[in-house]
């Protein structure tokens, strides 16, 4: 897939008509306040979203458990529902560029990471459901005697899935996707500054041919329509990304609803450790730029705190600020630019208190920090590098979702990983080093759903990320993502 700069263009420019809810296979208005779109790019209002209130996410919950009940989509045959899900794919693909310039004015990611991490993970994800449809089934189990022991793999019913603003149409389709290869129904809640892809992602489904009823996109305010959702007595299992204040209290509405399962993604504090013997530093250096500053440091795997070896430590941190410095910083539409708009205002107010507050405490901000580019009405920030920041700060501790990297020095091994356990987050690291001994204790000895080596950040549709400790439970992508969205019953024979 190529892109032009004219293309954006002719595409940004295009007005973005106000937004509906489906329910049933039906467009319709919300009971509730509608919300308000505010593009970073320029701080304009861009459209609104219907605003789902109680009743409205009642309805979808009931429509999504009458179309999985009657089996208009989990009766079908697997190789019906597996062509639907292609053509899904192929319609995501057929729109990738218009679905990446309708999220980047929505969300502010940089549109060439944009066009890649969202239409086009999408479409893998659901191409690889689409293909586990018929290669996922049952076991017979090797019981003793007469008796046979058939375990069925059955889908679970309705998934209720609420997602971020960061990467809605990938971490949408890390939901939404293996929920309905298996056959379940689902009730999408997007996040009130990220919700306009996957509106038009429901679209394409219904084009697509997945039966009306069987994903329905609610929109509004967390503490109304997802509060809503998550106390649904008709969810059985809710799939969530987002924040640790809100995966709390998911749990509670399980409790005090249907104890339907949660699954939660709830980000990190992610290390990436430089030892001195890593094989490239200045690689490695600019590397770790790239792993806390795309999008704008709102990333949930963002490697957010840099742990340097001592003996490297100034030499390292110049010549990161000096590939911070390249970075280009701007509107998020140009092809150009590397680190876009930060999503929201109070997202950007967030980031800046951060960093104000580490200074306080005696960090050294080596470069960066402030709002910028206020002229152009858009949420900017030049990303920050902040050293010296000691185990007690915040900054240490709590995830910023922007660009602020935490540094922190160390002298030996067995310190690193110390340092790199100190946070109740366990997403991922990086570890850079030659010594391969070293790369694997490091491996087994951190505590996250994944570790890179040498490199920062890759990732595909066939390997889970599942976190560890307060970044969640579960897995996304891969076959392992499967276990959310299916139940298993054991059929005892007695021959
Ligand atoms: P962030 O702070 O990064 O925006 P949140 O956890 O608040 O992360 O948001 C992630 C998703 O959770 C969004 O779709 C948001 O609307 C939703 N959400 C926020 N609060 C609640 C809540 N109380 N109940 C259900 N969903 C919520």
């Amino acid at each position: 897939m190529t892109l032009d700069q004219a293309t954006i263009d002719r595409l940004a420019a295009k007005p973005v008509p106000p937004q509906r809810l489906l329910i049933g296979g039906n467009w319709v208005e919300g009971e509730g306040e509608p919300v308000p779109v505010i593009s970073p790019i320029n701080g304009a209002r861009l459209t609104e979203l219907a605003g789902a209130s109680a009743a409205d996410v009642a309805r979808a919950c009931a429509v999504a458990r009458a179309a999985f009940d009657d089996g208009r989509w989990a009766g079908l045959a697997p190789a019906d529902r597996k062509r639907v899900l292609h053509r899904l794919a192929d319609l995501i693909e057929a729109h990738a560029v218009e679905l990446a310039v309708l999220g980047v004015r929505d969300n502010g990611t940089e549109i060439s990471m944009a066009l890649k991490a969202e239409p086009g993970s999408a479409a893998a994800t659901f191409r690889y459901y689409a293909e586990a449809i018929d290669k996922v089934y049952g076991e017979v189990a090797p019981t003793a005697g007469n008796v046979l022991a058939l375990i069925h793999r059955e889908p679970v019913g309705v998934v209720g899935a609420i997602v971020p603003w960061n990467f809605p149409l990938m971490i949408g389709a890390w939901k939404v996707a293996p929920a309905l290869a298996m056959g379940n129904s689902v009730v999408l809640k997007p996040a009130e500054t990220a919700s306009l892809t996957l509106l038009r992602l429901a679209e394409l489904a219904l084009e697509a041919g997945v039966p009306p009823g069987v994903f329905n996109v609610v929109t509004g305010q967390g503490r109304v329509t997802g509060e809503a959702l998550a106390l649904s007595p008709d969810v059985d299992v809710l799939v969530f990304t987002g924040s640790g204040a809100t995966g709390r209290r998911l749990l509670e509405y399980s409790a005090r609803s249907n104890l339907k399962r949660c699954y939660l993604e709830l980000g990190g504090k992610s290390p990436n450790i430089v030892f001195a013997d890593a094989p490239d530093l200045a690689a490695a250096a600019k590397a770790a730029a790239m792993a806390i500053f795309r999008n704008a440091g709102q990333v949930c795997v963002a490697g957010s705190r840099l742990l340097v070896e001592a003996s490297v430590q100034e030499d390292f941190l110049e010549a990161l600020a000096k590939a911070t410095a390249a970075l280009r910083v701007g509107n998020p539409l140009d092809l150009g630019t590397q680190v876009g708009a930060v999503n929201s205002l109070a997202q950007l107010e967030g980031n800046l208190r951060f960093v104000a507050e580490s200074r306080a405490e005696g960090a050294e901000v080596v470069r960066g920090g402030a709002r910028i580019l206020t002229e152009t009405g858009g949420y900017y920030m030049d990303p920050a590098i902040v050293a010296r920041v000691a185990p007690s700060q915040r900054l240490f501790r709590e995830e910023v979702f922007g660009p602020v990297l935490a540094v922190t020095a160390f002298e030996t091994e067995a310190e690193a990983l110390h340092l790199a356990n100190a946070t109740d987050y366990g997403l991922a690291a990086g570890v850079w080093t030659a010594n391969l001994g070293r790369a694997h204790r490091m491996v087994r000895g951190i505590r996250a759903g994944v570790v890179h080596v040498n490199t920062y950040g890759g990732a595909d549709v066939t390997v889970p990320l599942a976190g560890a400790k307060q970044s969640g439970n579960g897995a996304d992508k891969s076959l392992h993502a499967l276990e959310k969205y299916t139940d298993l019953k054991t059929a005892w024979i007695q021959l």
